[in-house]
């Protein structure tokens, strides 16, 4: 495609804002429309940990992740110096309890894996719980998984700041309908997948539902934490983000209850820091999964000129500065370097 020539993004969860912003920069004229507000869906929460998959067993959704991480740093000081709005990234690392002595030498092993896998810049090491002050998890072994390679950013100020980039590279970020221009990107979380099961009649994903909260406290910089499924992501703005839950069957897509208390409940008692702070915002949505529980990218088969980017799932944050560049690179220029396992094609 020329530079210059329109493109037209669906959906302003983080996807599909980072591919709006990644095409913008590129030359391309943008047309995002979100049919309701920015973060309407999955991508509208608090948590926004940025962190990788276990080092060990590495293939090819592991190395784009860590690709994507990497990519993290730069990707989001370049959307702040476009649009002047700072998403809150910082790459804080990330401290796991190891909790019994049978774990130290797993985590010894993955310290060794990571050292292969990540190379020399990052480390997935063992450390004393103490090193880290006041902001530390409980450590029944005393002991932690530190990595260097885990960063946050704010969930709502990410889509703020995408926005503003957008729209200072000569896009426009349209609420409500409009009419489409140029190939059309459908980046629209759990609706798109259910439009998408509908299209080919069969299920190529789903929701999950997740809930997570806002705790007042002031951590500063210092690593998040993450232990038996409880998120623990200190922000810059002087807030903690906690979750989450993870529910397969659920009624009302955007309600809290008694499931997220409990998470609230087990992050005061993994963090004793938090255990007077302040519950600020009880949040809830759907993430969108696809069948392959990878990212769903590529061209919508058997509809030209258009182009799914979906499945997120629990980790659409970390992975939406790669997925930008791969999207762009297809939509574009026909590159097509979305790994295995990635693929539209992989969910049907
Ligand atoms: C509780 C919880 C905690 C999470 N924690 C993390 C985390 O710590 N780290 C992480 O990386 N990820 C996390 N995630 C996952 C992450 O939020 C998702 O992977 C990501 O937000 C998915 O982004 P998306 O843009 O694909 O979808 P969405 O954010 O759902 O965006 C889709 C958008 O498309 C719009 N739309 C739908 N249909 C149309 C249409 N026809 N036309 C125009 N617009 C349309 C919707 O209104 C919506 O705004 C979490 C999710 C939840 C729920």
């Amino acid at each position: 495609m020329a530079r210059g020539d329109w493109v037209t993004v669906r959906g302003g969860g983080v996807f599909g804002l980072a591919c709006g912003y990644e095409l913008a920069k590129r030359g391309m004229k943008v047309r995002l429309i979100e049919r309701a507000r920015i973060g309407a869906g999955a991508s509208g929460g608090t948590v926004g940990m940025l962190s990788p998959h276990v080092p060990d067993q590495w293939n090819a959704k592991k190395q784009f992740q860590f690709e994507s991480l990497v990519m993290s740093g730069a990707f989001w000081d370049a959307v702040k110096a476009a649009g002047s709005v700072d998403a809150g990234f910082a790459r804080v690392g990330r401290l796991q309890p190891i909790a019994k002595e049978a774990g130290i030498a797993l985590a010894e092993a993955r310290a060794k894996d990571a050292a292969e896998n990540w190379g020399p810049e990052f480390l997935w090491r063992i450390a004393k719980v103490e090193e880290f002050g006041a902001f530390a998890p409980v450590s029944p072994t005393g002991l932690v998984i530190h990595d260097t390679l885990s960063g946050r950013a704010s969930p709502r100020r990410a889509g703020a700041a995408l926005v503003a980039a957008i729209e200072a590279l000569g896009g426009e970020v349209i609420l409500g309908e409009a009419e489409e221009r140029g190939p059309v990107l459908h980046a629209t979380g759990l609706a798109g997948l259910e439009a998408l099961n509908a299209a080919f009649g069969k299920p190529v994903g789903s929701g999950v539902k997740g809930q997570s909260a806002i705790l007042a406290h002031d951590a500063g910089p210092v690593p998040q934490i993450f232990a038996e499924g409880v998120l623990v992501v200190p922000h810059a703005d002087g807030t903690v983000g906690v979750g989450s839950t993870a529910e397969r069957e659920y009624t009302d897509p955007t309600s809290t209850d008694a499931q997220l208390e409990d998470v609230i409940a087990r992050a005061r008692a993994l963090v004793p820091a938090l255990a007077g702070a302040e519950v600020v915002e009880r949040w809830a949505n759907v993430r969108p999964r696809a069948a392959s529980l990878s990212p769903m990218l590529g061209a919508w088969p058997g509809r030209a000129g258009h182009y799914i980017v979906n499945g997120g799932f629990k980790i659409g944050f970390g992975m939406a500065p790669k997925v930008a560049v791969v999207m762009a690179d297809l939509v574009l220029d026909g590159v097509d370097a979305i790994p295995e396992g990635f693929r539209v094609e992989d969910c049907l």
